[in-house]
């Protein structure tokens, strides 16, 4: 079981955590719980290493931002305790969660499960924080924001669990963030395939690592609300939305939709070169440095030479990572032989997926269609198999999904 921020925002709501965890007990399983920080925790501690230094030690930063998640497991392990049930916290270090050593990004290597299995096995609730985990210098590293439920799907998969049930703070996933569009419609069943498309685009309700860990490991995934009163049935009967193989949903009643879902994502940024040299090693140059530092690049679009043998470059990188990518680049800028740099982070990814795309043309022009009759402007555009994304302005994002939802017809009815 895993409960998210909101659900781990207090002590009354750790108390009801615990209520449904120790019910989940009664029924007769073995439980590991990963938890979250308190919600708006994480946040609070990454302004404090920012306020220390822009281009903060990644090493450091781990150390700090692990601990909303070591609060949160002690208490919930005591308020287990309260309620007459055997409980204990794991801390990442302690089991341990190996990791590489990409801090602030951390990648699960393995962990570690004989002593987490003995005391379960004992009728021990084991209480495990989500997002942290050890390298192989034995520092501490976390596993990027919304990690923690990648700790869950790598604990369920360690200990080879039923099941992992993220509960979080809406019933499901949705066509798209039920809190933007109130027409959002709840999914029965998601296949691993949409659900990574839809999280890697930005549809936060599961880390975009959780899923690829799910689908690699076969874990049954559920997405569910912790906000269910106290004496609701147990996960097993409650109806949130579970991430299924393509096979299994062959084997349900769910009519295939062209579009499955649309995300936004506001946290990227754009970078503009001007005036790069129109040679080969030249884009190598810019993305080679980056790609060392760990930074994610997304959208990248070269224009061809106009005049002078020059092209402008522009890319995505999360904004988290701006300051890191603009000093890697102004260090090279002989090298690189660009002009000027240009950033902006007022700007958002809106994308819709679905694996329909791959058998039916049009998806795209609709999207562009949709977005033109508001007048919203496309900076910049990327494909994949299931999924077409465009880079908006941030102001307009919001109207953008409403209407790309209502373009679909995925409006609830
Ligand atoms: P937690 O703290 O439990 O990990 P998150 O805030 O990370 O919760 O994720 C849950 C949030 O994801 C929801 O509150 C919702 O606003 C957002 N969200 C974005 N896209 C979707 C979607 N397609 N379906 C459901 N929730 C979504
Ligand atoms: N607390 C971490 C974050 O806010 C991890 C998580 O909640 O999943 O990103
Ligand atoms: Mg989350």
């Amino acid at each position: 079981m895993k409960f998210g921020g909101t659900s781990m925002a207090g002590t009354e709501r750790i108390r009801r955590v615990a209520g449904i965890v120790k019910r989940q007990q009664e029924a007769g399983h073995e439980v590991a719980v990963v938890v979250s920080a308190m919600a708006g925790e994480t946040d609070r501690l990454v302004t404090f290493c920012r306020e220390a230094n822009a281009l903060y030690d990644r090493a450091e930063y781990d150390v700090v931002v692990a601990a909303g998640e070591q609060v949160t497991a002690g208490l919930l392990a005591l308020h287990l305790q309260a309620l007459g049930c055997k409980a204990r916290s794991w801390l990442g270090w302690q089991l341990p969660v190996r990791t590489d050593d990409a801090h602030a990004a951390a990648r699960i290597e393995d962990i570690e499960s004989g002593a987490l299995l003995a005391s379960m096995a004992a009728g021990e609730i084991a209480v495990i924080p989500g997002f942290q985990g050890l390298d192989p210098q034995a520092r501490v590293t976390t596993l990027g924001r919304g990690g923690s439920d990648t700790s869950a799907v790598a604990v369920a998969a360690a200990v080879h669990a039923d099941r992992c049930d993220i509960y979080t703070d809406v019933d499901g996933v949705y066509t798209t963030d039920p809190r933007i569009v109130a027409k959002a419609r709840k999914l029965k069943y998601v296949t691993y395939e949409e659900m990574l498309e839809l999280a890697s685009v930005g549809s936060k309700v599961l880390q975009t690592r959780s899923v690829s860990l799910a689908m690699k490991e076969g874990v049954r995934v559920q997405v569910l609300s912790s906000f269910i009163d106290e004496s609701a049935p147990p996960a097993d009967s409650i109806p949130g939305t579970m991430i299924v193989s393509d096979e299994e949903l062959e084997g349900t009643d769910m009519e295939r939709q062209l579009i499955t879902g649309i995300a936004a994502d506001k946290n990227e940024a754009k970078v503009t070169l001007t005036r790069v040299p129109d040679r080969p090693g030249a884009v190598a140059a810019i993305f080679g440095p980056l790609a060392e530092a760990n930074i994610n690049v997304d959208m990248i679009i070269q224009n061809i030479a106009k005049d002078k043998g020059e092209t402008d470059v522009t890319f995505t990188c999360p904004q988290a990572d701006l300051a890191r990518t603009q000093a890697l680049i102004e260090e090279r800028k002989e090298a690189i032989g660009y002009y000027r740099m240009i950033a902006d982070s007022k700007v958002a990814k809106v994308s819709v997926v679905g694996v329909g795309m791959r058998s039916h043309a049009g998806v795209a022009s609709t999207m562009f269609k949709a977005l033109a009759d508001r007048g919203i402007n496309i900076q910049a555009i990327s494909t994949s198999e299931i999924k077409v994304s465009v880079l908006i302005d941030a102001d307009e994002v919001e109207l953008a999904v409403r209407v790309l939802h209502t373009a679909y017809e995925l409006d609830a009815a």
